[in-house]
């Protein structure tokens, strides 16, 4: 009987231990640290990979096609095969600009556990170190990190379209896309350091070629979290004319379409046929999670844009689009490509050409980027 009741109190104090088995996690800027709670299955402990997300602020995205749970986090996508121990991870090199691959074996599967999926204790604790060996420890009982998920905006990248030998749209009295935009990405440099602490950097500092693949790699390379790539429009129709803002998706009507065409025949004029395929290779065209784990930002950025532009300089509005743009393609940051209006048509290129224009359309961007970051920095900060 006295054997019976202490086996009886073991087993209620082992259930206790089992339900309230946590892992400290603890991002190393701050003292503050979460409780991940974690359960028993098949004899082993486990923690939902969603709690976890909810801390690390990465991206979840279960794809039923391949039976597989894509999880985005610091840069990398780890793919886990369901009901598998093998883990894919998937991460962008700074220096030669292409995905690299990685397979890791954590013995116990990822399961469907009571509707969520749950991974073994033993996958935090010792393969995501690992898999960030610079940045996640494992000590004393606590899950230490050493980076966040883009925490703040601190670098942005300002890419002026073409730029040498291609002069970009032409307009009248010998209009030149290249130039226009290369002034106003450099006033646009001053207008965001003068006020907010950011690092703007230029993808051309004067009249030279940069291919379009050249441009994003220069912003992935710099670490840069957000690339805006500034462009006038030009159009058969004299009368075109107005301001719109891009996200990079399919071009939905004829107007995106032609947008598209005019800034992708770059690669075909000026840098070959090879430059076009590699264009459309695997190893370019980064994934579709991390591209949808920027898209929401990325709309989020173009309305800040395209409305704070039509409202100060009072051009037409063409609202926000999206196309398949290349220079955008290959960006790990939110992104977005802006058309300040048409060189084509005769009052909007004259206008484009002058500088109090210029400083118009420069206010209301460096408004637009402002706005945007107080949203950003404030939604990625820890409350
Ligand atoms: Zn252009």
């Amino acid at each position: 009987m006295q054997n019976k009741n202490l086996f009886l109190i073991l087993a209620l104090l082992l259930c206790v231990s089992f339900l309230s088995a946590q892992i400290k996690v603890q991002f190393t800027d701050s003292d503050e640290y979460y409780l991940l709670e974690t359960f028993e299955h098949k004899k082993l402990n486990y923690f939902k990979l969603a709690d976890f997300n909810a801390i690390v602020k990465g991206q979840m995205k279960e794809i039923l096609l391949d039976d597989r749970l894509h999880f985005y986090v610091f840069k990398k996508e780890i793919s886990f095969c369901i009901e598998s121990s093998f883990a894919h991870v998937a991460s962008y090199n700074n220096k030669t600009g292409l995905l690299e691959d990685e397979y890791y074996n954590f013995y116990y599967p990822i399961s469907y556990i009571k509707g969520e999926y749950s991974l073994p204790e033993h996958f935090l604790l010792d393969v995501f170190p690992q898999i960030f060996p610079n940045s996640v420890y494992y000590e004393d009982g606590f899950l230490l990190l050493n980076q966040r998920n883009n925490s703040s905006i601190k670098v942005i990248v300002l890419d002026p379209g073409h730029g040498g030998k291609d002069p970009g749209a032409e307009g009248a009295n010998g209009l030149q896309e290249k130039h226009i935009v290369l002034n106003i990405a450099k006033k646009l440099k001053v207008r965001i350091e003068e006020e907010l602490d950011v690092r703007v950097l230029l993808t051309r500092e004067d009249d030279s070629f940069v291919s379009l693949k050249d441009r994003t790699l220069f912003a992935n390379a710099n670490n840069a979290d957000l690339f805006i790539s500034i462009h006038t429009n030009a159009a058969e129709n004299k009368k075109a004319h107005g301001i719109e803002v891009y996200y990079l998706s399919e071009a939905k009507n004829d107007e995106s379409r032609a947008a598209q065409a005019l800034e992708n025949a770059v690669v075909i004029e000026f840098e070959g046929e090879e430059a076009l395929q590699e264009y459309s290779q695997a190893d370019y065209v980064i994934s579709d999670l991390i591209q949808s784990a920027q898209l929401i930002e990325s709309i989020n950025l173009a309305y800040k844009f395209q409305n704070n532009l039509v409202l100060e300089t009072e051009a037409s509005d063409r609202g926000v689009k999206s196309a398949n743009f290349f220079v955008l393609r290959g960006a790990f940051m939110p992104s977005i490509l802006v058309e300040l209006g048409f060189i084509s048509n005769f009052e909007e290129g004259k206008k484009l050409n002058k500088e109090n224009y210029q400083d118009n359309l420069v206010e209301s961007m460096f408004y637009g980027i402002k706005s945007f970051k107080l949203h950003y920095d404030r939604n990625n900060s820890l409350e």
